[in-house]
């Protein structure tokens, strides 16, 4: 078992260089795993910065490995996107986060859910259908859900997923750019694409100070996105420091291992929604 195990894991770097036979065994596995419910997402929070209060989580994919643990998205994600399975796994998350947002909903619980989009899976033409029904499924308002998708992406002003987008704003859904100003396409997305939401990428947190050109950076854009009437949500956010700076910038919502980690869905109730805590629930 030990060795079948340290093959499978060879293969996945084989299939990450490009090895055909790999991908076709990826493929074979992540089938595998979407029948078998190998997919799990965990949560992470995002807070109100001016209150601390929780307003959204992010939802997360992992692959609950049999023999393997817990592998992490950027390992699977791109190999999907490769093999043709981002289309079904997408739709898995999404209906996973939809169905976990209405359950925390009926705990009473308001919060909003976002969802990162492979720029695959917004080729799809018919994405906006597949979300409505899934909002629908579980009773939920379309701008409960947020769609991220990230900015490393150049999305062909000709596609179909600019059109996509389109529709999704149409129906209420709410679209972040995820990873922003780290992409070339910054800018320009903000002037062809319906966004609500810019994060800021944890890259400018990292070092953040009160001077410097990361500050300059993350002032710039949060002084941009207002002007433009978007949210400002920063990821990453790890120290008190860092989180008093980018409220303190004007930065709307925080999100980060300061405020919390990505928790399973059990995880993430016992540590947010608890009423049985001896100390008392906030
Ligand atoms: P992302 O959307 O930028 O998600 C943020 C990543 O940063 C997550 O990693 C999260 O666990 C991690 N993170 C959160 N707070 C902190 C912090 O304070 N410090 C540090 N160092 N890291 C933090 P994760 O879960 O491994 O996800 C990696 C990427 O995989 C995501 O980046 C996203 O682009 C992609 N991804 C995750 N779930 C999905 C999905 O369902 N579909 C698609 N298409 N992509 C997904
Ligand atoms: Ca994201
Ligand atoms: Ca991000
Ligand atoms: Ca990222």
């Amino acid at each position: 078992r030990a060795k079948r195990s340290s093959q499978r894991r060879a293969f996945y770097e084989a299939a990450m260089e490009g090895s055909a036979r790999a991908h076709l065994r990826l493929e074979s596995d992540l089938h595998h795993a979407l029948e078998h419910s190998e997919l799990v997402l965990h949560y992470q929070p995002e807070m109100e910065a001016a209150s601390g209060r929780m307003v959204a989580v992010e939802a997360l994919v992992r692959w609950q490995h049999p023999s393997h643990g817990l592998i992490g998205p950027d390992t699977f994600i791109p190999l999907a996107e490769e093999v043709g399975l981002i289309g079904p796994i997408g739709a898995w998350v999404l209906d996973s986060a939809c169905a976990q947002l209405k359950a925390w909903r009926d705990a009473g619980h308001s919060l909003r859910v976002a969802v990162n989009f492979s720029a695959d899976q917004l080729q799809d033409r018919d994405i906006t259908d597949r979300v409505a029904a899934a909002l629908e499924r579980f009773g939920l308002q379309a701008d409960d859900l947020v769609v991220e998708i990230t900015e490393s992406v150049w999305l062909d002003p000709e596609s179909a997923a600019i059109d996509n987008l389109h529709h999704l704003k149409r129906l209420g859904v709410r679209l972040a750019i995820d990873d922003f100003g780290t992409g070339y396409a910054s800018l320009s997305y903000l002037k062809h694409l319906p966004v609500d939401i810019l994060k800021i990428d944890r890259s400018f947190v990292t070092d953040l100070a009160e001077v410097g050109v990361d500050a300059a950076i993350v002032r710039g854009i949060v002084s941009l996105a207002h002007k433009l009437d978007l949210e400002v949500i920063v990821e990453g956010v790890e120290t008190q420091t860092q989180c008093a700076l980018v409220r303190d910038m004007g930065c709307d919502v925080v999100q980060g291992y300061l405020l919390g980690r990505t928790l399973s869905p059990t995880a993430f109730s016992d540590a947010y929604f608890s009423e049985a805590s001896c100390e008392g629930s906030t």
